[in-house]
């Protein structure tokens, strides 16, 4: 365990056997999390001043060494979305990408981290996929992606998505640690309302995910009606049907006023005729939701392509209901291969030193 996925409490069990006074479990979390703590980089170890005396750190950090990201390049998009590539100490690949709101009036900034390296579901449509599975990240790990966008923009993201290379409920006690350190005030203090997971249909994990406070936002990539389309972009259907997924949405303890959102990337020809428009409304009938269609976005060598705008438009005029919002989510960052089910980091062919952005996963 690095000590940057260190939970507070599991700070302040250290501090205790380390016969230390409890403020200095408030101390070390505010060196590793707090404002300036800022990424790591080559040098290892957080650059925030500390008021944690010098050997009580370094006995910590024995203990529990930090496993820093090492940013990798960035790549900007002409509509202002940023990707961000970096390598993990055992010199893994992996991508986080930073979307401005594309009205300009509000400045809503969303940052999507990934949670592994590659991922184990093998969506036909997915670059993160055509990486195999790699390994877990570690909460530090995580939070890292958020401190190094906050430091390359001077700006918090509003909102942090768990969207990225892999699924994030494979990767449950991990994830959960990274949100609740992103979530408390000594750290970035990102307001619950504000975080995502998204899952491409962990039942089990969304059981897990209900019982987590404060609870997060749930988006569910959906992408089909039917589960004999299902089963063709997305194995994991196999394994829990779409009766099974909209069960559990069904399940999902969601607060007031709180809606799960169902990502639908649409394909043409696949998923998105008026019998499909038609049946989506009814398999959500009941769950507090909202839908975002996603036009595919273009990647070569997958066997899909983009609806045109007239199709998507009547899609989404057919799925809308007065308690049903469905919106279309502009791709964004389609220049720099950042847009939705665009982000994967792959060490190409001619050897790790080279490293080419593909397309990856669950972003949308
Ligand atoms: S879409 Fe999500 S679950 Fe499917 S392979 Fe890609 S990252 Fe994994």
């Amino acid at each position: 365990m690095d000590l940057r996925s260190l939970s507070i409490a599991e700070l302040r069990e250290r501090v205790a056997r380390a016969g230390e006074p409890p403020f200095r479990a408030e101390q070390l979390f505010r060196w590793l999390h707090g404002p300036g703590a800022g990424g790591m980089g080559s040098v290892r170890i957080p650059l925030a001043p500390s008021t944690v005396p010098r050997a009580l750190r370094d006995a910590f950090l024995a203990e529990a060494p930090l496993v820093p990201l090492v940013p990798d390049g960035s790549v900007a998009s002409v509509d202002g979305t940023r990707k961000f590539r970096f390598r993990t100490h055992d010199d893994r690949v992996v991508e986080s990408v930073l979307i401005p709101d594309d009205k300009q009036e509000r400045s809503k900034l969303t940052l999507c981290i990934s949670c592994q390296v590659g991922c184990a579901w093998g969506c036909t449509f997915c670059a993160t996929a055509t990486m195999g599975f790699g390994r877990n990240l570690t909460a530090g790990e995580m939070v890292e992606q958020l401190y190094w966008a906050m430091e390359s923009v001077g700006q918090k993201p509003t909102n942090v998505v768990f969207m990225g290379m892999g699924e994030p409920l494979h990767n449950f006690d991990q994830v959960t640690r990274a949100l609740s350190i992103i979530e408390h005030p000594w750290g970035a203090g990102l307001s619950p309302r504000r975080l995502t997971v998204s899952t491409a249909g962990v039942v089990s994990g969304m059981d897990m995910l209900g019982r987590v406070r404060p609870l997060p936002n749930l988006a569910i990539s959906l992408n089909a009606t039917t589960d004999e389309v299902r089963d063709q972009i997305m194995p994991i259907n196999r394994r829990w049907r779409i009766a099974s997924l909209l069960a559990a949405a069904r399940r999902f303890p969601l607060g007031h006023h709180r809606r799960i959102t169902f990502e639908y990337v649409l394909f043409a020809g696949v998923n998105d005729s008026d019998v499909d428009a038609a049946r989506l409304p009814r398999l959500l009938s009941g769950i507090p939701s909202k839908v975002n269609l996603i036009p595919w976005n273009p990647v070569p060598g997958l066997p899909f392509s983009r609806p045109s705008e007239a199709r998507v438009l009547a899609f989404q005029n057919r799925v809308r209901r007065p308690d049903l919002p469905v919106y279309v989510r502009t791709p964004r960052g389609d220049d720099s291969a950042a847009a939705c089910g665009q982000l994967a980091a792959r060490i190409d062919e001619a050897g790790p030193e080279r490293v080419a952005f593909g397309l990856v996963g669950h972003l949308s």
